[in-house]
């Protein structure tokens, strides 16, 4: 089944031929020739936590950190996020850092917190709030959306239509896994919607590795296969004590295995002639 191209207006390569590079901040870039490394705690939990993350993940070259302040969990007795708390604790860490920051909303009236945010991420729960994303159409703010957990990828360019046809046009996509009959790994990374989407849409497209597999261990080998696959970047789980994280421990690495990543990445990047 090929994408129906002719329902895309904004997000098509036929509107734009060059790709689209988004400034969020602090001199980073997602896009174009750029790879671009978002990493962080699944969950704000306390100051000291995401500040010595984000001072860990800057070192190894993170170009931007992520931390959730309001949590979309499957439970509603499981952690919900530290809310307007844990945005000034991410704002501190952004202050110590000068990391710009990726946080998640849940709610459009939580949108006079996200002032001072680089970047509102929409999570996958939210792919098709179309409400929500019309409103964050309205607004300047780069855009993450990431990929309905049964979402095709035409419907993730539609949705980013969405947003792109109230005026916003910095909307990053993220390929963060689909549900599939697999049930070794929490989701199964779909790599192959990486050429599909760049060839159709001139978005940005980065690979989620943590929530795709669920598996600290694998996060890894997908974070080089997503380059390999034609990525502009990451956005992966790192927490300096995974065993204890208020939320989605096993599928969050180490900041001294994030740094091996990075390192081993700044290597492959050469040979996928990549900036990063
Ligand atoms: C997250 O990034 O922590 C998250 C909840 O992701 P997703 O929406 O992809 O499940
Ligand atoms: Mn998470």
């Amino acid at each position: 089944m090929e994408l129906k191209e002719k329902a895309f207006k904004s997000v098509s390569r036929k509107t734009r031929q060059e790709d689209t590079v988004i400034d969020i901040g602090g001199g980073v870039k997602i896009g174009g020739g750029n790879f671009t490394i978002i990493a962080g705690p699944c969950s704000v939990e306390s100051e000291e936590q995401v500040t010595e993350i984000a001072k860990n993940v800057k070192k190894s070259g993170a170009h931007a950190m992520r931390g959730g302040a309001f949590k979309p969990r499957s439970s509603p007795y499981a952690f919900q996020g530290l809310k307007a708390l844990g945005m000034d604790y991410l704002l501190e860490a952004k202050r110590a850092t000068g990391l710009p920051i990726v946080t998640e909303i849940l709610n459009i009236a939580h949108l006079g917190l996200f002032n001072d945010v680089d970047v509102i991420q929409v999570g996958a729960r939210n792919m098709q709030n179309f409400e929500l994303l019309k409103e964050l159409g309205r607004t300047d703010k780069p855009i993450l959306l990431k990929r309905g957990m049964a979402c095709t990828i035409q419907e993730l360019l539609m949705s980013a239509e969405y947003v792109m046809s109230e005026g916003n046009t910095k909307v990053i996509l993220c390929e963060r896994g689909i549900r599939t009959f697999e049930g070794v790994t929490r989701n199964t990374l779909d790599l192959s919607c990486i050429p599909i989407i760049k060839a159709a849409s001139h978005l940005p497209v980065i690979v989620d590795p943590s929530h795709a597999t669920g598996i600290a261990s694998l996060v890894a080998p997908m974070s080089y296969a997503a380059m390999a696959a034609g990525a502009d970047g990451l956005i992966i789980e790192v927490h300096n004590d995974p065993e204890n994280a208020l939320c989605d421990g096993d599928q969050s690495i180490l900041p001294s295995e994030f740094d091996a990543i990075a390192k081993k990445l700044g290597k492959m990047a050469k040979i996928f002639n990549k900036n990063m």
